[in-house]
Formats: C-alpha cells, structure tokens, sequence
C-alpha cells in the first residue's frame, strides 16, 4: 500500500501564538476599523496533493501548502520547510511572522511561507529533487519574482532553491534567478547568504547585551537549541567573538560542557551528517532539549522550532536574554513567565531578521545583475537590523511594553499604513 505523507488538521499552537500575539499589538496600532481584521487574515492559501516516484518504482502521495500572509508591501518572501509536523496552521502563523519581518526591517515585501509534509532524511536526492520540482511545478501560479519569492527554511537548503529555480525557469522558457533567495553562488546567490541568519542572531544578541552595558564576551555563557542552518552558524560566530558557548542541541538531544564546547569541531562532526548524541569529548555532557532549556547560562537562542519556552518550560529558564533564532519559539504564556522573570527576549521577527534581509539583497543583486562582496552584505545587514532594534526599542519605551509587542507593534503598523494609502480593492 502507497504509504500516505498527508497533514490530518490539528489546532496547532504557532498559529494560535501568531493571532495571541497580533492581538496583544494591536491595541496600540493606529488603524480605521475593518483594516486590523484584514491584517490578521492569511490573503491566500493553497494547498496541493501530489504524487512522487520512488526509487524502487513505487509512487508515494505527498502533501504541499503556500499561503500568502499579505501583500500591501510587495511581493510576498519566505521559506519553505520539509518536516513532518508542517501543517497548514503552522504554514499559517509563519507567513504572518515573515510579514511582520519584512515591514519591521523594511523591505518592500509582504510575508508567505511554504511546506511539504516530508521527512527530507528518508529521501534520497533524487527522490528530494523529484519532490521539489512537482511541488513547484504545483506552485506554479503562485511563484514568480515580483509576485512570490521562496527561500530555504527548515529541511530545505540552497540545493532545494536551485531545483525550484531551474523548474520555474524551465516552465517560463528562460532563466529567473530572481524567483528564489538562498541559491547557490554559482548560478546567482548572494555572498554571506547561508550565514546570514546565524550572525544575524548574534548581532542583536550584541546589540541587546550592550543595551544592558554588558561588553565582557568571555564572561556571557550561551545555550543554543537547534544546529542546523541558524544555529550552527550562531553558535560559530559567537565563539569567533570569544563568547563561552556551554551547550548546544539538535532533534537528538544536546551536549553541555560548562568551560565551553569546541564549536568548530562540533560543526566538523555535524558536517559529516552525525547527529549530536553520538558526539563525544572530554568533559561533554549529554542533555535532553528540555533540560537544555533550563541550564545555567546568560543568553538562551532557541534556534529550533516553534513552541519551545512554553508555559511549562519557561519557569526553569536561567538565562537572563533570550534571542530567538528560530521563528515562533516562545509561546504568550511562556513569554508571561519570562517577563514576570525580568528576562528580556529579542523577538524572533526582529533576532533572525538576517535572513530575509541577506535574501532581500540576493533578489536585488539578482534583478540589476550587480552582485556585492560580503563584506558589504553584512554591513548593509547590520545597518538595517540595528535601525529596526532603535525602533523597536523606542516604541517598547513608549507604549511600556516588551520588546516583541514593540516590534509587531511596529511592523502591523507600517503594513496598516501602507494599506490605507492603497486603500481597499475595488
Ligand atoms: P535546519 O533544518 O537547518 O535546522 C534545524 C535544527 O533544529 C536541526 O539541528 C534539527 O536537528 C533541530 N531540531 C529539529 N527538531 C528539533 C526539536 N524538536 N528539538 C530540538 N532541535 C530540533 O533549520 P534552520 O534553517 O536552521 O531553521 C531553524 C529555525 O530558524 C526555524 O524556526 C526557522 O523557521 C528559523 N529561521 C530560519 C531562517 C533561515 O535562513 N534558514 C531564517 C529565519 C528563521
């Protein structure tokens, strides 16, 4: 029997975060009525069924989504992810984030995000690549570079962009570079691209620390839940910079060694497709992801998934920063908890704001076929994330309130802006 990869509907908890959180916003946004109900609405979904042929001959059902969260600021950006648990809520509550990402930073974009319900691990490459190019014929209609434009998220990588980039091209008879961010450099991608999420996380880990005065880096003790593409390249530069990383986790399990792990060589061991709990070292510990949660440590950067600080978790928190690396990884309550503890969490639209910016920059390098140097890259990266933290920051002051309702705060109002000056069709 056809084994069946096809999402049942689930009342799933990033979406119910996404709407907690919009609704705790936009009591201070400034917005006629009717348009903060538009605002909170996915623009558009799709969802598509589709076969996929084995290597063995077999044909196997998978299931695909795309929602637009919204489009008053442009075309819409955003991942898509490969994993089992994608459903169309948790498809949902990321497009809305990426929305508030893009209008906090200040792209011309609005949010999308994409998924397949698939663990890519049991695919072999061919399979992986058969997959990617049905879902994206099946997206067809939605993807384009000034209409909607995917990048790599969880389960997905710059080999999985350059698929869907040569299938759009193929369709279209010519070839677009522009319809995907996060692409090799060999046929258009951007210098500091697949870094740029990871630093990115340590730039507003630093921003934050020296908002508190704090300068001393080999005296910050960092936990870093997730290695993959945020969390790998976060914790490589935070050890660069001198900072003590303590513990790191994947989907295994995490390792813990108090005088701070030797990161590179971990990134070496994960490289060869090993998972964390067959690393060995002296002085290593092994960890569970929730007893990762609660060791000693100064910042925590979930690098994960969503819902990960939760109502249950939050309490055994020790760190007294969290930088959200991962998109949706604290829960309202959890984020109740950690504040009644006086931590302070750098919002995950704001902390891993890199990305986008970097893919922003790859699609305009793309479009005027003039491509900049890294070290340009991260320095307009930088720029534009310090600019969103200031404001982020001022509006947090005003309104007297945490820093991730300042920021959606922020953002839902530049998009209700833009929407107003537009006005409603027809
Ligand atoms: P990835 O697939 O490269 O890595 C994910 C990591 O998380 C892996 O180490 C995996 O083993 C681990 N993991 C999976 N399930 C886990 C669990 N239950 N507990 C602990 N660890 C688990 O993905 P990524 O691109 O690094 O994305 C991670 C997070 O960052 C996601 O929330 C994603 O939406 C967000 N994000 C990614 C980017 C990007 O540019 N890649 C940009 C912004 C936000």
């Amino acid at each position: 029997m056809a084994v069946q990869h096809q999402a049942t509907f689930t009342q799933d908890t990033a979406y119910q975060t996404a709407l907690a959180q919009f609704d705790r916003a936009a009591r201070f946004v400034e917005a006629p009525d009717g348009y903060l109900e538009f605002l909170k609405q996915p623009q558009r979904e799709m969802i598509v069924h589709f076969p996929v042929k084995k290597d063995d001959g077999r044909i196997e059902m998978y299931t695909g989504y795309r929602v637009h969260h919204n489009t008053s600021l442009g075309p819409t950006k955003g991942g898509i992810r490969y994993s089992l648990d994608v459903t169309l809520d948790e498809v949902r509550a990321l497009a809305m984030w990426m929305t508030w990402k893009c209008a906090l930073v200040g792209l011309p974009y609005g949010g999308a995000k994409g998924g397949v319900v698939v663990d890519p691990k049991t695919l072999s490459i061919h399979e992986n690549e058969r997959l990617t190019r049905r879902y994206t014929s099946e997206m067809i209609s939605l993807f384009s570079p000034h209409g909607d434009i995917p990048a790599p998220d969880m389960g997905t990588n710059p080999q999985t962009m350059a698929w869907i980039m040569d299938t759009y091209s193929m369709m279209i008879g010519h070839s677009v570079p522009a319809v995907v961010t996060g692409k090799p450099m060999n046929i258009g991608g951007s210098a500091g691209r697949t870094e740029a999420t990871g630093y990115g996380t340590i730039i507003a880990m630093l921003e934050a620390l020296k908002r508190m005065g704090i300068h001393q880096t080999d005296e910050v003790r960092l936990v870093i839940q997730g290695f993959g593409n945020v969390g790998s390249y976060a914790a490589l530069r935070a050890s660069e910079l001198g900072f003590k990383v303590v513990a790191v986790s994947d989907v295994s399990g995490g390792v813990y060694k108090a005088a701070g792990l030797d990161i590179p060589a971990i990134v070496k061991f994960t490289k060869k497709g090993q998972l964390l709990n067959e690393y060995r070292d002296q002085g290593v510990e092994f960890v569970t992801n929730t007893e990762l949660i609660s060791l000693p440590c100064d910042v925590l950067i979930p690098a994960a998934m969503e819902g990960q600080i939760t109502e249950f978790t939050a309490k055994d928190v020790k760190a007294y920063l969290v930088v959200e690396g991962a998109n949706g990884p604290t829960t309202p309550e959890g984020d109740d908890i950690l504040a009644d503890k006086g931590v302070t969490v750098v919002p995950d639209v704001l902390a891993n704001s890199g990305g986008v910016i970097v893919s922003y920059f790859e699609w305009v390098q793309g479009l005027q076929s003039f491509f900049w140097d890294v070290d340009e890259v991260y320095r307009r990266m930088e720029r534009l994330m310090i600019k969103a933290y200031d404001n982020v920051s001022v509006t947090a002051e005003k309104h007297k309130i945490p820093l991730r309702t300042a920021a959606q705060v922020a953002a839902i109002q530049r998009v209700a802006e833009a929407t107003i000056t537009r006005g409603i069709y027809p």
